[in-house]
């Protein structure tokens, strides 16, 4: 579709960073044209309408760029899930694997009311360890899964593959 040549002009391939060996897709450019992030957000705030979502999660950091102006698009609220350490209340933690090490991430204990439908927002949908370590805490916190939306899959990683469980039927949706 026009949208999707539009998100993808837009995004840039950075050889070799963070290491070598790795294109990291960068997605400033897009962030930085007007009318790519605003089709871009319209895009998310119509797939909350679509899957009656209650809240909007968005992921440290990148995620929350495009997840709170898709939240106040659709007027539902947006809650940040962080890197560990960095929200001030009362927190559940999740830890999964990276491809070195480990590592954790939190959202507040009452961030949602039970039952809300969640949208969980991120850029990139990588290996999906992230997105998969999110909707258990989405879980944990009492709500519901409504779906995942990323700007971009790589495919290659098969991270829908892994993700495949924790959505449980629910949609991920690549932009
Ligand atoms: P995963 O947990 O799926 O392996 O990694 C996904 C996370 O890493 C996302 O939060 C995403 O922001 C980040 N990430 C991994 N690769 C890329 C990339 O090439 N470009 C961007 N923008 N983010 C990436």
């Amino acid at each position: 579709s026009s949208l999707r040549e539009l998100l993808l002009s837009r995004i840039r391939d950075v050889p070799d960073y963070p290491k070598p060996g790795v294109m990291f897709k960068d997605i400033t450019p897009l962030l930085a044209d007007p009318a790519a992030f605003g089709a871009l957000t319209d895009a998310l705030a119509s797939l909350c309408v679509r899957l009656e979502a209650d809240k909007v999660v968005g992921l440290e950091a990148r995620g929350f760029i495009l997840a709170a102006p898709a939240a106040a698009k659709a007027q539902i609220g947006f809650v940040p899930v962080r890197k560990a350490g960095k929200l001030p209340g009362s927190t559940l933690r999740q830890g999964y694997e990276l491809e070195y090490g480990t590592a954790e991430i939190e959202v507040h204990s009452d961030a949602f009311a039970p039952g809300d439908r969640v949208l969980v927002i991120d850029d990139v949908l990588a290996t999906g360890g992230t997105a998969e370590a999110s909707l258990d805490l989405v879980r944990r916190a009492g709500a519901e899964v409504a779906g995942v939306a990323v700007l971009m899959e790589l495919g290659f990683l098969a991270g829908r593959t892994r993700l495949a469980p924790a959505l449980a039927g629910a949609p991920l949706e690549a932009l």
